[in-house]
This record gives structure tokens, C-alpha cells and sequence, in this order.
């Protein structure tokens, strides 16, 4: 064990410059020799991580990183909000005068629950959902995806059944393996979550005995597959959760991201015993890991207790920061801009893909958010066209990552959110010139039969989430 006031190992100093050089070597597109590694070296052994460590597994696209962040290439693959519209000139005077004028309390822990003026504002922020909440009730955390976490901490023991949308968030499914819970998927179609299938699952699993902890849903533009649930479908899905008593977990980065200026109305609107999580990744900065969850009173010390566990108090600066952004900017109309460069490069994606995909490739148009979900014709596996695909300057999430069962080898998420309109028309070029080949080799030599593994989820990053 190394700690901050005794001198580091030289091993463990090796292994930092070997990262650094390997960073570098990956930056200038080289490689580099990995040092040789003494026999001291302090490995923990393997076998000493805890079970539930066996479901954690890199993303694909992780494990292509070093490539696929090679300039040359186009990344589709990422969900990596686009930041070049913020104003960063006043955002620098922001933190100028929060540390000039607050600094001894944005410095300074702060309470479990989250800073109560943030609280206040984020009660604000969800008004435009539809949303009445309590700021008593609001917990903020080191990003929604910390929420998920804590959730399910929470609420879940090993085997326990958490329903959730297939395909579904990465990083949820990561969560969800790190508690080692059981995920049933639950598919969607172009109007999102489709209710009959919901109620078959609950009554399949209540002849079972079984009743799930929890049905976790991303109703708004939705991560990785792009639709959004229709109005019509939302109390059908509320009313079958109470009937079967479950409850529901609802995750809203996106919702303030929509392309016709239409705002949904949250699950949370309609009902006040659903768990809301939100997060200002998406609506102003991901880097400054801000987000919340809205949760019944009766969840919320239980939630205070773990999130004091985890952190002890989520960091005062970034949320004073957000705080300070949201009463002195016009947030609203940023998020507008945003939205209307999103829309920009889903326009570009759109029409390439018209241009460019073989027949056979089908894909959803959005109304908001960051990506485009695409199913490949029979006979092309997605996951194993990656690296073909990385090879070919583009690279995009497979499928399978978003799916807890190893589904999904027919599916890819490309993400229009980051690269400028251009990029995007080049990489779907690049991307419809592997189909074709791929397509070619499936035409000769038929359609292989090949299972579905199940696989475990892959952990999120921000590479792929
Ligand atoms: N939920 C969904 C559906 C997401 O796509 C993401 C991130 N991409 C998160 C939660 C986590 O977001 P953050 O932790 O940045 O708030």
C-alpha cells in the first residue's frame, strides 16, 4: 500500500511513467515496450476481489481506446456532451469571484444532502418538467450516475430483479452487475417502453413470486436506442408498476435536450413516489459531476446515509459553481443552444445515413439527446466488425454493451453529440464502406449461426456512456 506521506514505491513510480509513456506514445499514434516488472511488485491477488467484482468488465471501445482516439479517426462511439458553446469567459470570472467571495465555504466540506440553495434551484430546474418537488427531498451527487449507484446499493441484494429497457444505459447495467442483481430486460419500440411487454414480464415474474425492486427507465431520448416515450404510454406504465408493486427508478439527463422545443412530461410529474434522477452533465457541464436524485421522503436518509459513505458530502465548489451559473446566467437559453447544435449534427447524421447505409440497415430518427440506434442486417455481428471498423477510421458502440443477456449483436449506437457535422458525414461514409465489406463476406459465405452469449455488462466510461 502506497500513502500520501511515505515515499513511493519504485515500482509504483515505474508504473506512473510507464502510463505517461505509453499516454504520450498513444497520443503521437506510436507504441511503447512495457518496462519489466520486478518479482517484489505488490499485485494484489486476483482471487481476493469480492464476487460481485466478476460482473465489471471494460467497454469494448475502452479496450480500442489508445486507436480510436487517434485524430484520424472518427469517433461515434462516445457520449461526450459538446461543450464549444459554453461561455468559459464568464464562467472564469464565476470561479474568479466564488473563490474570492465564497472560498471559505467552496473550499470547505458541506453537508451529505448537497448545498441547499443548489436544492432550491434544481426544484426549479425540474418545474419545466412538470416536476413539484421539495428541495428537502432533493440529494445531490457526484453525477446521476452516483445516484444510480446509490440506488441501487440501497435497494438491491444479490439476485435481486431490476427491470429495465433492452437495450439500456451502460453504466446503470454496470451498477446494477456491481450489486449483482438480476436484470430482465423489458424491449422497447419507437414510442420507448412498450407497456404490454412490461405487464408480461411482471406477470411472468409474479408467477414466479418474484417482484422485481425496482423497473429502471429513460423515458426522454434515450441512451443508447434514441426514442422517447409517448405521453399515451406513461400513466399506462405507472399504473402497472403500482399494480405489481414496483417501484420506478426514472433517469432524465436528457430531457431538457429536445429538438422541437417541447418539453415531456417527467414520470415524476404524475407521481410522487417515483425515484427522479436528473443532472446538469448534459445542460451545462459534465466535467463538474453534478447531479441529483428526487426521492420520496421516506428513501431519502437512507440515500444521505450512503452517499456520506461514499463521499462524505458531494464537493461544495462544483455545486456552489452550478449555483452561482444558474441564478447569473440565462441557463435556459444555453440549454437552447445546445440543443440547436444537437440538432445540427442528428441532421447531418440523418442524411448520411439516407446517403450511405447498404439496404438493409434500419435506424431511428431522434427528437433530442445524443444518439442514433442502427440494426445491421442478418449475418453482421457488430462487436466483431469493431476493430474492422476502428481499422477503417470510425468507431461506434456495438450493441451487446447495452444489453445485460449479450443481446444486441445486430445493434450499434452511433452518438452525433460530439464531432462537427462534417466529421459525422466522413465517419458514416467511412462506416457504410465496412458494412459493405462485411456485407460482401456474408454474401459469399452465408450467414453464420451464431448464439448469443450471455456476457456480463460492460462498466461505464466516457467512452462509451
Ligand atoms: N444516465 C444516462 C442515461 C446517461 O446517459 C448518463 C451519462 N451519459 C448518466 C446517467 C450519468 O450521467 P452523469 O453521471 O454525468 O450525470
Amino acid at each position: 500500500m502506497t500513502s500520501p506521506d511515505r515515499p513511493q514505491q519504485p515500482d509504483a513510480r515505474r508504473t506512473a511513467a510507464e502510463a505517461a509513456a505509453a499516454a504520450a506514445a498513444a497520443a503521437e499514434g506510436g507504441t511503447v515496450e512495457p518496462a519489466p516488472r520486478s518479482s517484489s511488485a505488490l499485485q494484489p491477488p486476483t482471487e481476493r476481489f469480492a464476487t460481485r467484482t466478476a460482473g465489471m468488465t471494460a467497454s469494448e471501445i475502452r479496450a480500442l481506446f489508445a486507436v480510436a482516439s487517434r485524430p484520424e479517426v472518427v469517433s461515434l462511439a462516445g457520449g461526450m456532451p459538446n461543450l464549444a458553446a459554453l461561455p468559459l469567459q464568464s464562467l472564469a470570472t464565476e470561479v474568479a469571484d466564488l473563490v474570492e467571495t465564497d472560498g471559505m465555504s467552496a473550499l470547505q466540506y458541506g453537508s451529505a444532502q448537497g448545498v441547499p440553495q443548489l436544492r432550491e434551484q434544481i426544484c426549479e430546474v425540474m418545474r419545466e418538467e412538470g416536476i413539484e418537488g421539495d428541495p428537502n427531498d432533493v440529494v445531490v451527487t457526484v453525477g446521476s450516475q452516483m445516484a444510480l449507484d446509490l440506488i441501487t446499493r440501497i435497494f438491491v441484494d444479490p439476485g435481486d430483479v431490476v427491470l429495465a429497457e433492452g437495450p439500456s444505459y451502460v453504466g446503470a447495467l454496470g451498477s446494477f452487475a456491481a450489486y449483482q442483481a438480476r436484470v430482465v430486460h423489458v424491449a422497447l419500440d419507437e414510442h420507448g417502453l412498450v407497456p404490454e411487454l412490461l405487464q408480461e414480464a411482471l406477470e411472468s415474474l409474479a408467477r414466479q413470486g418474484i417482484t422485481p425492486k425496482f423497473l429502471y427507465t429513460i423515458p426522454n431520448f434515450h441512451n443508447p436506442a434514441g426514442v422517447t416515450l409517448t405521453h399515451e404510454r406513461r400513466p399506462r406504465i405507472l399504473d402497472l408498476c403500482r399494480r405489481y408493486g414496483v417501484m420506478v427508478v426514472e433517469d432524465n439527463p436528457y430531457g431538457l435536450l429536445g429538438f422541437t422545443g417541447e418539453h415531456h412530461p417527467a414520470l415524476r410529474s404524475y407521481d410522487a413516489d417515483v425515484i427522479y434522477l436528473g443532472s446538469f452533465s448534459k445542460t451545462f457541464a459534465s466535467g463538474l459531476r453534478v447531479g441529483w436524485a428526487l426521492v420520496p421522503p421516506l428513501v431519502r436518509d437512507r440515500l444521505v446515509l450512503a452517499a456520506e459513505s461514499a463521499t462524505l458530502c458531494p464537493p461544495s465548489f462544483t455545486q456552489m459553481l452550478v449555483s452561482r451559473y444558474l441564478s447569473h446566467h440565462d441557463w435556459r437559453s444555453q440549454v437552447k443552444t445546445f440543443s440547436e447544435n444537437y440538432r445540427e449534427r442528428r441532421d447531418a447524421m440523418l442524411a448520411a445515413l439516407d446517403a450511405y447505409l447498404p439496404e438493409g440497415c434500419s435506424w431511428n430518427s431522434p427528437d433530442g439527446g445524443f444518439f442514433v440506434w442502427v440494426t445491421v442486417p442478418e449475418g453482421i455481428d457488430t462487436k466483431a466488425m469493431l476493430p474492422r471498423a476502428v481499422t477503417a477510421r470510425v468507431a461506434y458502440a456495438s450493441g451487446t454493451g447495452f444489453y445485460a443477456d449479450g443481446f444486441g449483436s445486430r445493434q450499434l449506437r452511433l452518438s452525433f453529440c460530439y464531432p462537427t457535422p462534417e466529421r459525422i458525414t466522413e465517419g458514416v461514409r467511412r462506416l457504410a464502406a465496412v458494412l459493405e465489406a462485411e456485407l460482401d463476406v456474408v454474401r459469399t459465405f452465408g450467414t453464420p449461426t451464431r448464439p448469443e452469449l450471455r456476457r456480463g455488462p460492460q462498466s461505464p466510461s466516457p467512452d462509451t456512456n
